[in-house]
Formats: structure tokens, C-alpha cells, sequence
């Protein structure tokens, strides 16, 4: 576990390119979410607050907010502006996104909210595409598909305007439009239409993905909390060691314990105990004895010094001076499919079924409408 504040680890929850938080609220039978699990709404564009856009697809117009009035083509329009589905092309001030889907759109505060229905397929085929490299081998792309299937409609409303959000805190939807990479993904969700994860009890699995654990993955229990709702463990892995650092200050490593532990706390006093996998589980400050979730820490980590910056829960920390120097292996918090090994897995001839056995040993593939 460790010794007096200076060598430090951790494991948790990391953005990445990983879907977000475990915790989501109750999850209605699977036969009562069936009629309702063939559209998938999505809020869009948050990132960009946008506030004039130009929309080309089944019509074509101009969408500004003006602080709440929504303005289309230069009127005032009193409601949301509600478009069909179709292939639209959104741009504005450095976007430039292709969706196909049925969009909404209103004012708040002068930024446009819009959100994009898709129908489910669509989304996991677009997930697919924005959440692998060009040259992912299929059987990656299919185990990818069922992964991100399976964890959307397990996660239920994660927002208040649409069930998903299109950044890593959900699921990354580029909105890249219709070329090769995207047709293959389209194909990828084809082959695997309808199939989920599901647990032992028959719930759907919330099963996370990252881009790349390191070498081991990490236990999802110590990493989200019990009950497990992925149907993932920790298991060995053959992907690179993906080695980062960084060089923060140390009082950002105290800022961020004390966000994590909710009080003051220091870097040096930091006692960090971490799982089999390498990977932080827990943090306590030894001077007030408050505690925090690996996870927690790492998040606050994160959201000081950049996502980009701090990849994965599982680092090494040393305190000099007045900076800290953090050295870690991954990206993302290591839970479930990662896609590094998985890419290189299916490259030696693993099908998507071996692959979700390996990542997912506590869930089984089934159809999303057997019961
Ligand atoms: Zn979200
Ligand atoms: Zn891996």
C-alpha cells in the first residue's frame, strides 16, 4: 500500500476515450425496454456552444439563438424547430459534422441545444466509427459495436435533454459523415444487430470501453463501485504498455485530493492503495483520515490538468519540489474492452465472441429481444 506520501498510485475512472460514469440510475426490464430501445436521442455540439448554424439535408436553413428566442432563417420561432430524419450537414464557427438523423434544436442563453434522434443502428454504427482508428480490424469493430450497443441502453437518461451525450463522458459521436471507416463500422453494427451483453441475472451489461489498459485491465468493482454492472474483470492483456508522464504541480496534486477527499488535504500526506492490476483504488489523506474513491481522485486529476495530460488511473506519483512527476501506463480507466489489445487480438485471428469472452467473462452475448 504505501509508504510516506512520495511514491503514489491509482486506479479509476479516466475520460479517454471511455464512456464515463458507471453509476446510472434503475434499469427497467429488458422486455419493457425493447419497444422503446429503437431510437437513441443524443445531445450534440454541447462542446462548440453554438450559436448559428447552418443546416443542409431534406432542407435547407440558417438556425441562430438569440439569448432563448430560437431565429430560423431570420424569424423568430416561438418552439423547438423539430426536422425530420435525414442526412443533414451541420455547420458553424469550426464544425462542420455530417448526422444521420432527425434533429431539434432551441435557444438557451444564446446557445443553440440541439439534439439528434438516431435510429439505433445508425448511433452504434457512428459510435463505432468515432470510437476506433481507421485501420481496426473487423472483428474489433464488431466486438466495439456490441460493447457500445450494450452500454448505451444499459446506461438509460444520462442528461436532461437526450439519453446520451456525444463526448467521451458517454459515448464520442463525431458526426464524420459517410466515408470508408464509417461504412465499415455500418457493417460491423450490421453483422451484430440487435446483440447485447447481458449479465448472469439477464440485465443488460453497462460495459464500458477504453482505448488502452496497459497490460491488465482493471477490476470494474474497484474502479466503479458493487455492484459490478459490466460483466467485466480484470484480466491480463497483450497490448503495448502505452507508458505516459507528466509534470504538474504539486499543489494541483493537492488540489485535487482535496476536491476528491471533500477537505483540505495534502499530496504529501496522500496514502494511495491500489488492485492487482497496478491501478488506484483508493486515496486517503492521512492527517484528517478523509478517504476517496480511486476514481474520484483521478477525475479531479484530470479536470485540473487536462484529460489529455493524465490518461489512466494507474500511475506512480513522486513529489520534488514543488512539482510532482507522474508516471502511469494506459489510456482511460481499463475497464471492459480495451481497444488496443482488442485491435491487435484481431489482428492474430480472435473473432468479436472471443474477444467480449476475454474482456467480459461475466457476461454473455444474447439478443437484445429474447425476453
Ligand atoms: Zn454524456
Ligand atoms: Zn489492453
Amino acid at each position: 500500500m504505501n509508504a510516506a506520501g512520495v511514491a503514489v498510485l491509482i486506479a479509476a475512472l479516466v475520460a479517454g476515450t471511455a464512456p464515463g460514469g458507471q453509476r446510472t440510475g434503475a434499469r427497467s426490464s429488458p422486455s419493457v425496454r425493447a419497444s422503446v430501445d429503437t431510437q437513441v436521442d443524443v445531445r450534440i455540439l454541447s462542446k462548440h456552444r453554438p450559436v448559428r448554424l447552418r443546416l443542409d439535408g431534406p432542407r435547407s436553413l440558417e438556425v441562430v439563438a438569440s439569448a432563448s428566442t430560437l431565429v430560423v432563417d431570420g424569424r423568430s420561432q416561438p418552439q423547438a424547430l423539430r426536422l425530420d430524419s435525414g442526412r443533414w450537414r451541420v455547420r458553424g464557427r469550426g464544425l462542420d459534422r455530417r448526422y444521420e438523423a432527425a434533429l431539434s434544436l432551441e435557444a438557451r442563453d444564446g446557445e443553440l441545444i440541439v439534439v439528434a434522434t438516431f435510429a439505433l443502428e445508425d448511433y452504434i454504427a457512428a459510435v463505432t466509427a468515432s470510437e476506433t482508428e481507421v485501420d481496426t480490424p473487423f472483428e474489433a469493430l464488431r466486438a466495439q459495436a456490441i460493447t457500445a450497443r450494450s452500454y448505451v441502453l444499459a446506461s438509460g437518461k444520462r442528461h436532461d435533454e437526450a439519453r446520451a451525450c456525444d463526448l467521451t463522458h458517454c459515448q464520442v459521436l463525431r458526426g464524420e459523415g459517410f466515408a470508408r471507416h464509417l461504412l465499415r463500422a455500418r457493417d460491423a453494427a450490421r453483422s451484430t444487430e440487435g446483440i447485447v451483453l447481458r449479465l448472469p441475472g439477464g440485465a443488460i451489461a453497462l460495459a464500458p470501453f477504453h482505448a488502452s489498459c496497459g497490460g491488465h485491465t482493471a477490476d470494474p468493482v474497484a474502479v466503479f463501485g458493487a455492484p459490478d454492472l459490466s460483466g467485466a474483470a480484470a484480466v491480463p492483456d497483450r497490448c503495448p504498455a502505452s507508458p505516459w508522464r507528466a509534470v504538474v504541480p504539486r499543489a494541483l496534486v493537492t488540489a485535487a485530493a482535496s476536491d476528491a477527499t471533500g477537505g483540505p488535504a495534502r499530496a504529501e500526506d496522500l496514502l494511495l492503495d491500489r488492485d492487482s492490476s497496478g491501478a488506484i483504488v483508493r486515496v486517503v489523506d492521512r492527517a484528517s483520515g478523509r478517504m476517496a474513491r480511486g476514481d474520484a481522485f483521478f477525475r479531479a486529476l484530470g479536470a485540473r490538468a487536462g484529460w489529455d495530460r493524465i490518461r489512466s488511473a494507474r500511475f506512480s506519483l513522486t513529489l520534488g519540489g514543488d512539482q510532482a512527476l507522474l508516471e502511469g501506463q494506459g489510456h482511460g480507466h481499463g475497464v471492459g474492452l480495451c481497444q488496443a489489445g482488442a485491435a491487435l487480438l484481431a489482428r492474430q485471428g480472435w473473432t468479436a465472441e472471443q474477444l467480449l469472452a476475454h474482456y467480459f467473462p461475466r457476461a454473455l452475448p444474447g439478443k437484445l429481444h429474447d425476453k
